[in-house]
């Protein structure tokens, strides 16, 4: 806003002043609701408050988050680190005093081959010369053969693109597909990383599958991501029976450009196989409800990770923000009327069953869930929460606002679809679901790739997000009323 138009509001707000209304300008902050009056008592805020400052001076999420990443590792599933992680986040659990039990989640395991590809037929090529091109399997790829496969490069831009071009003769039929789709960097600079990633990673995850119908031979995506240090972001693709791919969206420039001028082939080694079916489990630890203990508010992340990388901001950050709520709740000995439960999801990355199976085994105790929250946008600083839930429930929620405002995380923007992917049966049957808003200008950098590691992770940010997770799973937990559903 200019300084112009701030005057000219100004001039708006005096009259009004001049109305015997003086607290009532233009500026004033809406009057909160007599619904959050009552749900929200003055011991219930000083408690908010409490938890918050404690939460900004805790370091227990960071030390988990550095276990985690440092000592067990990635985390794909039904990995052995896997394993490894879910037996530590429950004996951790246990040690808090929580009542912990593991619910099974089949799952197949991702074994990674060595990804190779490179340009051997271009315009221009210098006698005896490749290029190197940096690629790494998808989820969902199915392999190539041991030697690999070579073929000349299909690039498109759109699904539209690559229909039209299958429909003359082998334009598509026996090649590889490029999307050659941009992550849109300006709207993720304007906080708009998750529209971005939406927009692109439809290519990641049906790419295959169009490209396969039009007879392709494998299927290439330039890397869904936000920066360019020459990395392959990998992540879950639907499996159309053919070789899948990422490649750095570098690599993707350089095709476009020489594919303008002339073929472009290219020889592809995608050894990436799913292992035979394996059992993992959902951590799921109660803190029981002093009053309420059929009722569940969920606090949560996903425990799974993608293998490149360490798993810190996808999503080993959510699961220690979930942890540390148990661990500030414990520790400030408060005892909250509903019951607190931290679920550190399985396969979340791979098709997402672990969510699947809870709401299944839980299905009969779906209507005593008060509220569900997750966080799976790493942990840069908080903003707030996105929350699919009805407009009065909003309104019974602005002493947790106010809260948080004194870390700028404030914000409760509702949405109509679920805000994260774990919790998303529970929203789709009218539970309030909410996920942490982060800023997320650097998360699409390093999504899914070998510098998804701990490093990212800044420790105050964290620890905000810490704040913002225990603060609003106690408020939750412990309203007076309970959320509107
Ligand atoms: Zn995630």
């Amino acid at each position: 806003m200019t300084s112009r138009h701030l005057s000219l509001l100004l001039l708006v707000a005096a009259p009004l002043s001049t109305h015997g209304q003086a607290s009532k300008s233009v500026y004033a902050l809406p009057q909160e609701s007599e619904a959050a009056t009552r749900a929200f008592p003055a011991q219930l805020r000083s408690e908010l408050a409490k938890l918050r400052d404690a939460a900004l001076g805790d370091d227990y999420a960071y030390k988990q988050l550095a276990h985690l990443t440092g000592s067990v590792g990635p985390r794909p599933e039904g990995s052995p680190q896997a394993d490894a992680a879910v037996r530590y986040v429950a004996d951790e659990l246990r040690k808090l005093g929580l009542e912990v039990r593991l619910e099974p989640v089949p799952v197949q395991r991702f074994v990674r081959g060595n990804d190779t590809a490179e340009l051997v037929e271009y315009p221009g090529q210098v006698p005896g010369t490749t290029q190197k091109i940096v690629v790494t399997a998808l989820g969902g790829n199915s392999p190539t053969p041991e030697l690999g496969i070579t073929a000349e490069v299909a690039v498109v831009n759109s699904f539209d693109e690559l229909k039209s071009l299958g429909k003359e003769k082998e334009k598509v039929a026996g090649k590889i597909v490029l999307f050659n789709v941009p992550f849109d960097k300006r709207k993720a600079a304007d906080g708009q990383a998750g529209a971005a990633y939406g927009e692109a990673v439809k290519y990641r995850g049906s790419g295959g599958v169009a490209a396969a119908e039009q007879g392709a031979v494998a299927s290439l995506v330039r890397s869904v991501g936000g920066a360019e240090y020459r990395l392959p972001h990998t992540g879950w693709s639907t499996d159309a029976h053919i070789p899948a791919g990422a490649i750095a969206a570098e690599d993707a420039d350089l095709i476009a450009l020489l594919a303008s001028q002339g073929a472009v082939r290219m020889h592809l080694t995608l050894p990436t196989h799913h292992g035979p079916d394996a059992q993992s489990y959902n951590v799921i630890a109660d803190l029981k409800g002093s009053e309420h203990p059929e009722q569940v508010v969920i606090v949560s992340g996903h425990l799974d990770s993608w293998d490149l990388g360490t798993g810190a901001i996808d999503d080993g950050a959510g699961v220690v923000m979930a942890m540390e709520t148990a661990e500030l709740i414990q520790r400030l000995h408060l005892h909250p009327k509903r019951t607190i439960r931290v679920i550190a999801w399985m396969n979340e990355e791979q098709g997402a069953t672990g969510r699947d199976f809870y709401a299944k085994d839980h299905a009969s105790e779906v209507a005593n869930h008060a509220a569900a929250i997750e966080s799976d946008a790493g942990a840069e600083h908080p903003l707030g929460f996105h929350a699919k839930m009805n407009e009065a429930a909003q309104k019974q929620l602005s002493p947790v606002q106010d809260a948080l405002r004194p870390i700028g995380a404030n914000l409760l923007q509702l949405v109509a679809q679920s805000p994260q992917t774990d919790i998303e049966p529970l929203a789709e049957k009218g539970v309030p679901a909410l996920g942490i808003w982060q800023t997320t200008l650097t998360y699409f950098n390093y999504h899914h790739t070998a510098a998804d590691t701990l490093d990212k992770v800044v420790p105050a940010e964290l620890r905000e997000n810490a704040a913002c997770m225990a603060v609003m799973g106690y408020a939750l937990a412990d309203m007076a009323e309970p959320l509107e559903k």
